[in-house]
């Protein structure tokens, strides 16, 4: 075994704690790594890797950061999917006889790191928790930085908890090794990487001092065990108070509308599918927010629209008064556009590293905290003038920071130069003592200058030889002899001391040091007393961001157009003149064009819409499933009228060309879908299916689409919106009583296609495919080929006629039917020499109509 040196001892010792982790080892002004970590921390932050005698034959691998440096470091390792420990020396070197003692005293994990969130950022950081117990699933997400916490459960369902990961997009879970096992599977579709940390100590006395015992006693038992075993991985972690969190937000998965990820991705609700960038995207289009914990409650309530009428109803009255209110709205926007992030200033003040500066960001976000008061107060509204009573202004926290705290302090809190004169007495005292030494330095430069008659002299300071006095080499003649004492030779000057001018030094320098102690204390007990009034601060950031949001949705409202929805508990859903709210932002021309949507037990709850690529069917279809959206999440809609009762869930399956994920072929992932979606639509929910059975053969996909439409109808009674290509389902509006055909208009002029992209009754005529072929550049002779092909195609008896047939009872020899449509298929393709053997699927399919 090698004889370590006992400071490499004591780092092995320390790195125990922390093997899946890098140990960042504090010596001095450095972090160190030694081994395996530094090997490969100085790959991945490019870093000189050196190596260091610790006793053994060889030496051993080194590297390290300056500790001032090292929040850069950190973020890159984290980001780049790692653990960091710091280990800090925990005595003080100067006085401490033989090693220092030292330990970690924070691990730094992606769920958990937020040095690198600055206050002006919108998005939030979640580590999420799951478990298991009494039958029930679990899930806690927490953000350090902001202090949110929420909690909720549900009997288990793998299906329930990926919807749900998938709304926090945490950076790191937590959870049993099973259930991390069961969530790796679930293939989450983040955008960003996650990292699962297997964990499933608790520790319910953690949470009972932490939340309060009343706080205990309402946890549902099982969201208990979950917020125990997440905040017993918090305190592993962080090993300091979490004072940030103070409060655990239970809610019912029930109180939402369930959004699963496909949905979520394929309407673009807060990232486009094409490059996950939030531009473009719903929440791109209704941000108007003016800080950052607005903006993060947009999103959250984008992510989570209500099912209770009544509640949104709320959330509405507060947008229509300021969408009437131009002024109010403008005076509002300008109160909130001075706050700052008080969330994430909040969670600096618990965490002890909040600086000067943060302490007066709070107090300038503080003092628009009376303005917006009043202007909710007067205002008509019920929601505004109930957050109104509500915003406590914190005026008693204003004043101790306003006294306290220098309007422009600098960055660092050791360093003095932070409070304001006539804070603290003995303070001032000091600052005298300094100001009077440094008077009576001026003073001496002055007198030397005229006794010694050389003009230049000066006095000057540096750290290593303190005060002295400076004369260039061409005026060391006119000094008198043995009036100074010689200290330093430059090249082209000479320094000297005097005993006075070192005992003036000794007092500025002792007042000085004084002086930055007192003021580090000062200010420490100032944020101190702050942190003890952490709730009353989270609270108001609530009620602000709140306010925030309800500006930015009026706001946005009035800048498109949009109607305040009129939300029913009833069934059917009426749109008249609905628009795509991102699509018609982005047409520059303005030329969108609205259409009607009517979906009703009355007329028709199931439309089914053709027309040819291009024509507008998919954006029509997304923007029902949006209105919808944005409805329930209290915002005006972009329609004329609409009418909009409480859909509990939407279902999209939109064939987009994303469609590979994970090595499932397209036709694969859209049947799971609908597997899951028979299982879970409700007569509530809306389906919208665009392109449905396009995956597979013709003859199958056709069958398949038809057996799944007949099931909407039939057994879950929803409203839905289904595109096809296949306009040969058109007859289905014969049997099924709640279908409607549909189509996307278009004008023919000559071999030419004009999109109207409205909306009319009846099924379309053609799919206009070739058409579509030439707009996008195939060469002639396909398309000539093409149309010859269609021509042939036309002239056999389609599988339309033989369907409506049988839906009359009129049962065909149908292999003949069979083998009619392969034909058709297989001579759209290159020529086979074999026929195609005849597939068995179809056949049941028809024979069972
Ligand atoms: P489809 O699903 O029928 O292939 P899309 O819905 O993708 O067609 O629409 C194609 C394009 O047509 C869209 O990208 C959009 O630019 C334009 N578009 C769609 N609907 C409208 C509309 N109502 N008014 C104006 N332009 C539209």
């Amino acid at each position: 075994m090698t004889q370590y040196t006992p400071m490499i001892e004591q780092y092995l010792q320390v790195k125990q704690q922390a093997q899946d982790a890098f140990l960042f080892f504090r010596l001095g002004d450095f972090y160190e790594m030694f081994f395996d970590d530094a090997i490969l921390a100085s790959r991945e932050l490019e870093i000189t890797l050196t190596g260091r005698g610790g006793g053994g034959d060889e030496k051993i691998p080194m590297c390290g950061v300056p500790y001032h440096a090292a929040e850069g470091y950190i973020q890159r390792l984290i980001e780049k999917g790692y653990k960091v420990a710091i280990c800090e020396q925990l005595e003080d070197p100067t006085t401490t006889k033989g090693m220092v003692h030292r330990d970690i005293v924070r691990v730094v994990t992606p769920g958990t790191f937020m040095d690198g969130k600055n206050i002006a950022d919108k998005s939030n950081n979640y580590l999420v928790c799951v478990t298991t117990s009494g039958g029930m699933m679990s899930l806690s997400a927490c953000d350090l930085s902001t202090g949110e916490l929420y909690v909720t459960s549900v009997p288990s369902s793998l299906e329930w908890l990926r919807d749900e990961i998938n709304i926090y997009e945490p950076s790191e879970i937590i959870g049993d090794e099973g259930m991390i096992e069961s969530i790796r599977s679930l293939q989450l579709q983040g955008n960003r990487p996650v990292m699962y940390t297997p964990w499933d100590k608790k520790e319910e006395k953690l949470v009972r001092s932490q939340f309060g015992e009343a706080a205990w006693a309402r946890l549902e038992q099982e969201r208990g065990v979950c917020i125990s075993v997440l905040i017993s991985y918090l305190n592993e972690t962080q090993r300091r108070s979490l004072g940030q969190l103070t409060q655990i937000s239970s809610y019912e998965p029930g109180h939402y509308m369930i959004l699963d990820p496909f949905t979520r991705r394929n309407l673009e609700l807060v990232e486009t599918v094409r490059d996950r960038s939030k531009k473009g995207s719903l929440l791109w289009l209704l941000d108007k927010t003016e800080t950052s914990m607005g903006a993060r409650l947009l999103r959250r309530r984008i992510d989570k629209p209500l099912l209770h009428r009544s509640r949104i109803e709320e959330r509405l009255e507060a947008v229509e008064l300021l969408y009437n209110q131009l002024i109010l709205r403008e005076d509002l926007r300008h109160s909130l556009s001075e706050i700052y992030d008080l969330e994430r200033l909040v969670g600096r003040i618990a965490y002890g590293n909040a600086n000067g500066r943060d302490l007066t960001a709070l107090k300038m976000s503080l003092r628009q905290i009376p303005a917006l008061k009043e202007l909710c107060a007067v205002s008509s509204s019920t929601t505004l003038s109930k957050i109104a009573n509500e915003l406590d202004p914190c005026v008693d926290l204003h004043d101790a920071i306003e006294q306290a705290i220098v309007d422009e302090p600098p960055i660092s809190v050791r360093d003095g130069g932070l409070i304001k004169p006539g804070y603290h007495a003995h303070l001032d005292e000091l600052r005298e003592a300094s100001t009077n030494g440094k008077r009576w330095i001026a003073e001496l430069e002055a007198q030397e200058r005229v006794a010694t008659g050389i003009k230049s002299l000066k006095i000057g300071f540096n750290k290593v030889f303190g005060y002295y006095i400076e004369i260039t080499k061409s005026n060391i003649g006119s000094l008198p002899e043995g009036r100074y004492e010689r200290k330093q030779t430059l090249a082209n000057a000479e320094r000297y001391v005097t005993p006075e001018l070192k005992e003036k030094e000794g007092l500025i320098l002792e007042a000085q040091e004084k002086m930055v102690d007192l003021e580090y204390t000062l200010f420490t007990e100032l944020r101190e007393t702050l942190n003890t009034q952490i709730q009353r601060l989270q609270s108001l950031a609530e009620k602000v961001a709140e306010l925030d949001v309800y500006q930015s949705l009026a706001a946005i409202s009035v800048e498109h157009g949009f109607v305040k929805p009129i939300l029913t508990d009833n069934y059917d859903l009426v749109i008249e003149g609905g628009r795509h709210p991102v699509v018609e932002a982005v047409m520059k021309d303005s030329s969108f064009i609205a259409n009607a949507t009517e979906l009703s037990k009355e007329s028709a709850n199931i439309l089914l819409i053709t027309g040819p690529n291009m024509a507008g069917k998919s954006t029509y279809m997304r923007q029902v499933a949006l209105i919808s959206i944005m409805a329930q999440m209290g915002c005006f809609v972009p329609a004329n009228v609409a009418e909009i009762p409480m859909v509990d869930r939407i279902f999209t399956r939109i064939g987009a060309a994303d469609d590979l994920i994970g090595g499932q072929s397209t036709f694969m992932v859209e049947m799971a879908d609908i597997q899951v979606m028979t299982e879970k639509a409700t007569s509530r929910s809306l389906i919208i299916i665009d392109e449905l059975g396009r995956g597979t053969s013709t003859s199958e996909g056709m069958a398949i689409a038809q057996a799944v439409i007949e099931f909407v109808h039939d057994k879950i009674g929803c409203k839905a919106l289904v595109s096809t290509h296949f306009h040969e389902l058109s007859h289905l509006e014969e049997s099924l009583q709640g279908l409607r055909n549909y189509s996307m208009s278009v004008q023919e002029a000559g071999d030419k296609v004009h999109f109207l992209r409205k909306l009319i009754p009846g099924a379309a005529g053609s799919s206009y495919g070739i058409y579509c072929a030439r707009l996008a550049g195939l060469p002639e002779s396909i398309i000539d080929r093409a149309n010859i092909l269609l021509d042939n195609l036309e002239q056999i008896p389609s599988l339309v006629a033989v369907s409506a047939e049988a839906e009359r009872g009129v049962i065909r020899e149908s292999s003949e039917v069979v083998q009619l449509s392969i034909f058709a298929e297989e001579d759209l393709k290159p020529k086979k020499k074999e026929a195609a053997p005849i597939n068995p699927s179809i056949t049941q399919i028809i024979e069972s109509v």
